[in-house]
């Protein structure tokens, strides 16, 4: 595991903490510096609690919307 905090984009292969769903919001907690993926849902659900936390809130569920099913040719 690495502990740098790079920007990097979130895949199909991060998973919500929570439900296991694919992860659009990563945080990293400023105090343990430890990383946690949340699925749109669960970000909100946590974004209270967690936010005055984190060293980092890095947020892509605005992809949501702009990422439509694209068919693969
Ligand atoms: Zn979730």
């Amino acid at each position: 595991m690495t502990t740098a905090v790079a920007d990097r984009t979130l895949t199909a292969a991060d998973r919500c903490d929570r439900c296991g769903a694919q992860a659009y919001v990563r945080v990293v907690l400023e105090s343990s510096g430890g990383e946690l993926l949340f699925c749109a849902h669960h970000s909100r659900a946590v974004e209270a609690t967690l936010k005055p936390l984190s060293s980092e809130w890095h947020d892509e569920s605005g992809r949501l919307h702009e990422r439509e099913p694209v068919p693969v040719d």
